[in-house]
């Protein structure tokens, strides 16, 4: 079994929900419903509100996996696929460090056949 470099792993992890959480913070910034708008711009901003709401949804949804990527190293079970629990290959954690799924789960979940906790 190779071994993880655990520590560059979670550097890559905080640094990664770092850069999401400044994405994130800056959509709530520039969203503004101060001022009386007219109807034009009243659809405009719902317009890209919803767009931004999207980015958000799915930003905040790799936190959350991220989040749970750092637990798993704190539980000492970070690697292990969270379906057949085998190990996850090592260059796919380097590629992808919030992944949850070995390459043969991750492609049933793509395709909706896995059970989801
Ligand atoms: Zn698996």
């Amino acid at each position: 079994m190779s071994k993880l470099n655990i520590d560059e792993i979670k550097d890559k992890l905080i640094a990664e929900r770092e850069l999401l959480v400044r994405k994130l913070s800056g959509n709530d910034l520039s969203v503004d419903d101060s001022e009386t708008p007219d109807p034009v711009d009243l659809a405009v901003r719902n317009y890209s509100k919803n767009v931004m709401l999207a980015v958000s949804e799915n930003e905040s949804r790799q936190v959350a996996l991220i989040d749970q990527a750092l637990l798993r190293i704190e539980d000492d079970e970070y690697g292990i696929c969270q379906n057949c629990e085998k190990d996850i290959n090592p260059k796919r954690l380097a590629a992808v460090p919030s992944a949850r799924y070995c390459i043969e789960c991750q492609e049933l979940q793509e395709r909706g056949l896995l059970d989801e906790e």
